[in-house]
C-alpha cells in the first residue's frame, strides 16, 4: 500500500523544524553537504516519495509526493531541491531503467544510502541543450564510451550516481540523444573545483568532466533518441517541485514579517496595526494561496497532456511570486530584515536562484507562448467591421 501522504507530510515537517532550520546557517558556514541529515530524511522516507513499495519507495503520486518540497521549503529551498532532483532520479531509475540497474541500485536510491543527480547542462548550453557537447560512443561490446564536461552538477562529488544527458552522434539537434547513470567511482570521471555562491554553500555544485567514462549499458536510463524528450518530462516534475518548494520559502517568509510586525511598537500601537503594512502582507498572501492552488494542480496534471503547459505557468509565476514575497517582508521588518538573523536575505537569494534552476522564468514563458500560439491557431480571423483597416 502507498505511504498515507499527511504522515510523509508531518514527517517532512518534523525534519524541517528538527533538522534544516536548527542547522541552516551552521550547513552554509561548513560548506558542505548535510549528509547526516539528509540520512535522517532518508529514514523518513522522504527519497523514495514516487517509487513503487516494492523498490522500497513510498508509492507516492507526483501530485502528493511534491508537496512534500513546501514543507521542506520553508527550511530551505536549495536542500528541497537536492532532494527534489534525488526523487526525480529515482522515479526515473524505477520506471525506465534496466532490470539489471534496477537490481544494483533501486533499493539504494529509493533508500537513501546512494544519492542521485541529473546533468543536462554544459558550460555552453543551459536553456539550450540542443548545442551539448557531450558524447557517448556505443562500443561493440554495449558498453558506452562518454566524454565531454558538464556544467551546474549539484551534488557535486556527494551524489554516488549522475543521470547524464549525452549525444550519440554529431549529428545536429536531439534525436540522438540518451541519458546514462554514471556511478561516481567511474574512472574518468571528476569533478571540478566547487562554484562560489552567495548562499545555499552547503550545496556542492560545480562542473563534472568525462573522460573516455566507459559504462556498462545496463546504466541505460533513456535510449537513443529519448534522451531529450525524457529530460523534459523530468524538468516539468522538477519545475512543479521548485514551485512547491517556493511555496514553503514564501510561508516563511510571510510568518517572519507577521511575528515581526505584530511585536514592533510605533505610532502608539504596533506596525502590524497600520494598513500599509496589512495591504503589503496581504498581497503576500493573496500570492501564496494562488502559488499553492497553481503548483498543486500543475503537480495533479503531470503525466497527462496538460502537465508541460501548467508546470510552466507554476515555474514561472510561483518563483516570481516568492521573490517579491521575499523581498516585501524584508521591506515591512524595516532594518531589522537586513540582519543575518532573520534569515530574510538567505530568503532572496534562494527565491532568485529558484527562478533560473530547472528551467529559467523565460524558458516557461517561451513554452507558454508556444501554447497560445498553439491556441491562436484554433480561433476564427477576427471580423474587422468594413473602414476600420485590415488584421
Ligand atoms: C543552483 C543551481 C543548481 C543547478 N543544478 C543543476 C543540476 O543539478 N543539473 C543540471 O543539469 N543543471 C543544473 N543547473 C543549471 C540550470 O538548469 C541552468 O542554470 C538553467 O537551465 C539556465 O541555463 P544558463 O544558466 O546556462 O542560462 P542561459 O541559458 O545562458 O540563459 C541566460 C539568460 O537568457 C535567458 N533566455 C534563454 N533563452 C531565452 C529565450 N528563448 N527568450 C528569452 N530569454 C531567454 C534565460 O532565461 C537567462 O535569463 C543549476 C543551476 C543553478 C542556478
Amino acid at each position: 500500500m502507498p505511504a498515507n501522504i499527511d504522515t510523509i507530510l508531518a514527517a517532512a515537517r518534523r525534519h524541517c523544524e528538527e533538522e534544516i532550520l536548527p542547522n541552516i546557517d551552521a550547513w552554509n558556514k561548513g560548506r558542505a553537504w548535510p549528509r547526516a541529515s539528509s540520512d535522517k530524511a532518508a529514514a523518513l522516507g522522504l527519497t523514495g516519495l514516487y517509487a513503487p513499495e516494492e523498490l522500497g519507495g513510498q508509492g507516492l503520486s507526483l501530485g502528493d509526493g511534491i508537496r512534500v518540497y513546501e514543507e521542506l521549503g520553508r527550511g530551505d529551498g536549495a536542500y528541497a531541491f537536492a532532494l527534489s532532483m534525488h526523487n526525480i532520479c529515482t522515479y526515473a531509475a524505477c520506471g525506465f531503467g534496466t532490470d539489471a540497474f534496477k537490481e544494483a541500485w533501486a533499493r539504494d536510491l529509493t533508500s537513501g544510502r546512494k544519492l542521485a543527480n541529473f546533468a543536462l547542462t554544459e558550460p555552453q548550453s543551459g536553456s539550450d541543450p540542443g548545442t551539448m557537447y557531450s558524447r557517448a560512443v556505443i562500443n561493440d561490446d554495449g558498453t558506452w564510451t562518454i566524454s565531454g564536461a558538464k556544467a551546474w552538477v549539484s551534488l557535486a562529488g556527494e551524489a554516488d550516481i549522475y543521470f547524464t544527458v549525452v549525444k550519440t552522434t554529431d549529428a545536429p539537434g536531439h534525436k540522438d540523444m540518451a541519458m546514462i547513470a554514471i556511478p561516481k567511482e567511474a574512472e574518468g570521471l571528476s569533478f571540478g573545483p566547487l562554484y562560489d555562491t552567495p548562499s545555499y554553500r552547503f550545496l556542492p555544485m560545480s562542473e563534472m568532466y568525462m573522460e573516455n567514462v566507459t559504462v556498462s549499458e545496463d546504466n541505460i536510463i533513456l535510449p537513443v533518441g529519448r534522451g531529450l524528450q525524457g529530460s523534459l518530462m523530468a524538468i516539468d516534475i522538477a519545475r512543479v517541485s521548485i514551485a512547491s518548494g517556493c511555496c514553503g520559502l514564501m510561508q516563511a517568509a510571510l510568518d517572519s514579517a507577521l511575528a515581526y510586525a505584530q511585536n514592533r511598537k510605533m505610532f502608539g500601537g504596533v506596525n502590524l496595526d497600520l494598513d500599509g503594512i496589512q495591504w503589503m502582507l496581504g498581497e503576500v498572501a493573496t500570492d501564496l494561496e494562488a502559488s499553492r492552488l497553481l503548483y498543486r494542480a500543475a503537480a495533479n496534471a503531470l503525466g497527462t497532456d496538460e502537465g508541460p503547459l501548467l508546470a510552466a505557468h507554476a515555474k514561472r509565476f510561483v518563483p516570481d511570486a516568492a521573490v517579491k514575497a521575499a523581498n516585501t517582508c524584508t521591506q515591512v521588518m524595516g532594518g531589522m530584515g537586513l540582519l543575518a538573523p532573520y534569515g530574510m536575505d538567505r530568503l532572496s537569494r534562494l527565491a532568485q536562484m529558484l527562478r533560473i534552476v530547472d528551467g529559467t522564468t523565460e524558458i516557461s514563458r517561451v513554452v507558454i507562448g508556444r501554447a497560445l500560439q498553439k491556441r491562436a491557431k484554433t480561433l476564427p480571423a477576427p471580423v474587422i467591421p468594413k473602414g476600420y483597416g485590415e488584421v
